[in-house]
């Protein structure tokens, strides 16, 4: 760079058009410029420098240096230590034009522009005033241009008296403008250099440059901190000193390779700390071919990644594990399943999928407290770990399920021998945190290739299968049957069917009684629903409610019965009893697949909300979700009565009654049908009642089928009675011929 500025100032044409003292007076006005950056002043206060050293050379004028902002397209004042402030506001923002005074043209023109006459040349059209306003009376700008010859701005001397510059004036223009323009280039270089540096140095990620023969030239700060070498041992020495021996050297001579070929290489490898520990590093490599291409250099990164390693690592854990046994869970078990399923396939030896859920573990939960029910759970786990060789798999589903996948089986029989194991470990007692608690198994097998081919159809085989030793009396294990499949497929062809029967209007409803017990009056029906199957006849609500209670039909089924009800009562309401009312059964499913829009229908009908009674079971107010205290508040507030339906059967407590304002309980056919005999349930049943009335609820005697049932219920203040004494459920016409005939 030095040589090309001599150069230049050297040899200028015209420099021998001088007077002699005018060539020393330039050589002068470069030495003293040349120092200054020499001397590495800022390029601002050297700019300023310039100008006050060239105003010496010239009486009664000003110099400035003004910058081209390219983006905006226009000029701002960089140096002009002797313009008043105010004359610089004004010229700042200049926009470069045929009529924008000297400067804006020079840049506009990109060469020189001397005006002897600010006051009447067209050139300063734009920018009189200013002229006039600071007596500016002539004006001479020279382009300021960058190494690659582009125009940056300008550098002018502004006379307080008309006229034209000489050979000499020209002469220093052309050197001012000359150095300017490099000096403000190196500035830019140097600002790039700095930020360049303290990229470098304040990187996270250790940086090391390399020469050709990868030798260490210059490290940073990160890599010191990583590797534990400072930069006086580590400069001078080969890069390998920071990787570690476990790599092979052809390991790195395919690195290099790369990097020789592709200019580029990155990947994991493992580094090696000053002091030994080894550690997972992220390794870029990218080589910088110096200026004429003759050699490179290597530009080595990399990070310690272990920190990354270990989250990842727990990441994955938290995917494929269950965080309280340590088993694999659903995610990791189906993978395990499905690798297992193509191992066996090729071999030709049987694999067995067990289906494991503990009795009764909520009991064990409910009674202790959840840290008990964990710790059986790991113990559990333990124990099934310890029936099962190293290459079959236990994993934990969630809750109190467990799957097993017994591997390279050689006939059915083998799986018997470790199921018997597990259901005797199971049984055994478990001390837990000084309790003790029992537990036992229900276990349900399936088998490939003999059951399914695939991993969905052997879990919802083994599931079915545990489901068949849970009704078989549990702490036993069930074999997925043919018939079983059977079962499935009938419940999928149900499943299928249903879909139609809503349309095709097949499904209708049926009403049954529901009878005053002390006036003998009947203003309540329960809506029960009908299926008439084109092909099989009627259908009872136990075989297809269920079946749409998986999928979201149940919600539509759920609403048509509702409005069907609806209908129904009010017609009731007018041609019988004003205060008639319908109970309809509403599934947990139906509250938690949406809000119902019920209470508007019941609006809309102009009717009270008193005619419906919602019949729900005790298991939905357990687990109680937000769209059922929602939906259960809605009717309270408008007054649709609900009913708790089969009280007895469910997981009853006594607290959610009150705090859910039930109007009824209907106490399950089970405990009416023994009512008779010298059983418990006519004491449970009389301490239904009492409790009911006590809390404010109305009592709902369900199946009672002999008079003496009856009798029983009256003598023990039950307010209703329901059941096939009174009449079994009717079609709407035979029901308002029987209303015809009672009171
Ligand atoms: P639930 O609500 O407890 O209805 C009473 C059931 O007992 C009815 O069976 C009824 O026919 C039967 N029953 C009535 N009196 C007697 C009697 O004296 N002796 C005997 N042995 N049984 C009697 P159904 O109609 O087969 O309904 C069975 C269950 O299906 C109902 O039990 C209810 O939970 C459900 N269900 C019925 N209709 C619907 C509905 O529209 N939606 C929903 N989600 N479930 C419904
Ligand atoms: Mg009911
Ligand atoms: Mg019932």
């Amino acid at each position: 760079m030095n040589k090309d500025i001599t150069q230049q100032i050297i040899a200028p044409t015209g420099y021998f058009d001088l007077t002699n003292p005018e060539q020393s007076k330039i050589l002068e006005f470069q030495q003293e410029i040349l120092e200054l950056i020499v001397l590495g002043n800022n390029y601002k206060e050297i700019c300023e420098k310039i100008c006050l050293l060239i105003e010496q050379l010239l009486d009664n004028a000003v110099a400035s240096v003004m910058l081209l902002d390219k983006g905006k397209q226009c000029m701002n004042v960089f140096a002009a230590p002797s313009i008043p402030a105010e004359c610089v506001t004004r010229l700042n923002g200049l926009r470069p034009g045929p009529e924008a005074g000297s400067c804006g043209n020079a840049v506009f023109r990109q060469e020189a522009v001397f005006i002897e006459s600010t006051l009447d040349d067209p050139r300063w059209q734009s920018i009189r005033e200013i002229a006039i306003d600071f007596n500016i009376l002539s004006c001479w700008s020279m382009p300021v241009r960058s190494k690659g010859g582009e125009c940056i701005g300008s550098f002018a001397l502004s006379s307080f008296e008309h006229r034209l510059p000489s050979v000499f004036h020209r002469k220093l223009l052309q050197v001012g403008s000359f150095i300017i323009g490099i000096a403000l280039e190196q500035q830019k270089m140097n600002e790039q250099l700095h930020l360049s540096s303290k990229v470098f140095e304040n990187s996270p990620e250790a940086i090391m440059i390399a020469d050709e023969n990868r030798v260490i030239i210059s490290i940073n700060k990160a890599l010191n901190i990583i590797t534990g070498f400072s930069a006086e041992e580590i400069v001078g020495k080969p890069t390998s000193i920071v990787t570690s021996i476990r790599h092979s050297t052809k390991f790195f001579q395919k690195i290099w390779g790369s990097v020789k070929q592709s200019g580029h290489w990155q990947g994991e490898v493992w580094n090696r700390h000053k002091f030994g520990r080894e550690y997972p590093a992220w390794l870029t490599i990218t080589s910088v071919p110096n200026n004429n291409g003759s050699s490179c250099y290597y530009l080595i990164n990399f990070s310690n990644i272990t920190d990354k390693k270990k989250s990842d690592e727990i990441i994955w854990r938290q995917a494929n594990y269950d965080s309280l046994t340590g088993l694999p869970n659903r995610n990791m078990f189906y993978d395990r399943l499905s690798h297992d399923i193509r191992n066996v396939s090729r071999t030709g030896a049987l694999l067995a999928v067990l289906f494991i859920d503990l009795d009764r573990f909520k009991e064990v939960n409910d009674s202790f407290g959840h840290s008990v029910g964990d710790a059986l759970l790991i113990e559990a786990a333990k124990r099934l770990s310890g029936c099962v060789r190293e290459t079959d798999t236990v994993a934990r589903l969630g809750g109190d399920e467990f799957t097993i996948i017994l591997n390279g089986l050689t006939d059915q029989n083998c799986a018997e021998r470790i199921i018997q194991l597990i259901l005797l470990e199971l049984t055994k007692p478990f001390y837990l945190n000084a309790k003790l608690a029992y537990v036992t198994a229900s276990i349900g097998v399936t088998f490939f290739p003999a059951d399914a081919g695939s991993t969905e159809i052997l879990m919802k085989n083994a599931d079915q299968a545990m489901y068949a030793a849970k009704n078989n009396g549990r702490n036993c294990c069930s074999y997925f049957t043919s018939s079983m499949r059977k079962a499935t497929e009938i419940r999928s062809r149900i499943a299928y069917e249903l879909r139609h029967a809503l349309r095709e209007q097949q499904l209708f409803l049926m009403y049954q009684p529901i009878v005053n017990l002390t006036t003998g009056y009947i203003h309540k029906a329960e809506a029960l629903i009908r299926w008439q199957h084109p092909e099989r006849g009627t259908i009872y609500p136990i075989e297809f409610i269920s079946i749409a209670e998986e999928s979201s039909l149940i919600a539509e089924i759920g609403d048509w019965v509702f409005k069907q009800a609806v209908n129904q009562v009010a017609a009731w309401q007018a041609n019988y009893n004003t205060n008639f009312q319908i109970s309809i059964n509403k599934s947990p499913k139906q509250f938690i697949s949406k809000m119902s829009d019920w209470v508007d229908h019941l609006h809309q009908k102009k009717l009270k909300g008193q005619s419906i009674i919602v019949e729900i079971t005790e298991n939905l107010l357990l687990d109680i979700h937000e769209l059922v205290v929602k939906q259960l508040l809605s009717f309270r507030d408008a007054g649709v009565q609900v009913a708790i339906d089969d009280f007895g059967t469910g997981y009853s407590s006594l607290s959610y009654l009150k705090k859910f304002d039930i109007d009824y309980l209907k106490i399950d056919q089970s405990f009416i049908s023994n009512l008779d005999s010298k059983s418990n349930d006519r004491i449970l049943c009389e301490a239904v009642i009492t409790m009911a009335h006590r809390l404010g609820m109305k009592v709902v005697a369900e199946g009672v089928e002999t008079n003496s049932q009856k009798q029983l219920l009256i003598a023990m203040g039950c307010d209703y009675g329901q059941g096939y004494f009174f009449s079994k459920p009717l079609s709407a016409e035979n029901f308002e011929a029987f209303l015809q005939q009672t009171p």
